[in-house]
């Protein structure tokens, strides 16, 4: 979810805010909000003094996050308040309800969503699912295109699934560094490698190797090394933007 709405449902929830929170999609806040309150609410379940029963809240929370389902993990408070078996049940209720609603919802708008097994993995609506799917055509094609500066074989450590505000950005860069490296007859294929290419905590993250430069190398090398840290500033400051813009889902 965007920075600036954590921050506030963090303020809002302070009790059982958990920072494993802030991944959870945007479509996804709905549900979360729905688990919130009703475990918020665990005090007036089986209450049986006017007073009530000295705790506003029962559980420590934690979330998991996965592109089909989240799930919700509670660690009863120490010193434990008095649980009842209802109050018990409607906690567990709260968290099991939490996920199903997960696996229903459209992980971007929050419509009911549902899995499909073709290839785009996540829970989504139609529409959705669509523009992951035109996403994926998108950045399959960039990968293909820039083969040449990315290692033999297609690991996990290159990631071009960037927030798609990056992706014009980070297209013109891979571009840029394969035209340095076809240049001059491409006596540098092979020679300089991406081995990292992914978003850490909303950072791009690049980092490049060297083998065996040829002498005389050392302009092409500078050009790499300038718009690899033009790329990750850029992004950087994208990122500052679209959080405080108020765009959609950078996670
Ligand atoms: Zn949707």
């Amino acid at each position: 979810m965007k920075k600036e709405i954590a921050d506030r449902l963090s303020k809002e929830y302070a009790n059982l805010w958990d920072d494993s929170m802030r991944v959870i999609p945007d479509g996804w806040i709905t549900p979360l909000l729905t688990m919130l309150d009703r475990l918020y609410g665990l005090s007036d379940v089986d209450r049986k003094s006017y007073q009530g029963e000295g705790l506003s809240t029962w559980v420590d929370l934690h979330i998991d996050v996965s592109p089909i389902v989240a799930i919700a993990y509670a660690t009863p408070l120490k010193p434990a308040g008095k649980w009842t078996p209802g109050r018990a049940l409607a906690c567990v209720e709260a968290l099991a309800e939490f996920s199903v609603q997960t696996g229903e919802t459209c992980r971007t708008c929050g419509e009911p969503g549902i899995m499909r097994l073709d290839g785009i993995e996540g829970i989504y609506c139609d529409q959705h699912r669509d523009e992951e799917a035109a996403k994926i055509d998108k950045y399959a094609a960039l990968y293909d295109e820039c083969r040449v500066i990315f290692p033999a074989v297609h690991g996990k450590a290159i990631d071009l699934h960037v927030p798609d505000f990056l992706y014009d950005l980070l297209a013109s860069s891979l571009r840029k560094i394969k035209q340095v490296v076809e240049d001059e007859g491409g006596y540098l294929e092979g020679k300089i490698k991406i081995t990292r290419l992914e978003m850490i905590d909303g950072q791009l993250h690049v980092r490049h190797v060297y083998d065996q430069m040829p002498a005389g190398a050392e302009p092409a090398m500078m050009e790499i090394d300038d718009t690899i840290r033009w790329l990750e500033g850029q992004s950087d400051e994208l990122v500052r933007k679209h959080n405080s813009d108020g765009g959609s889902d950078a996670s």
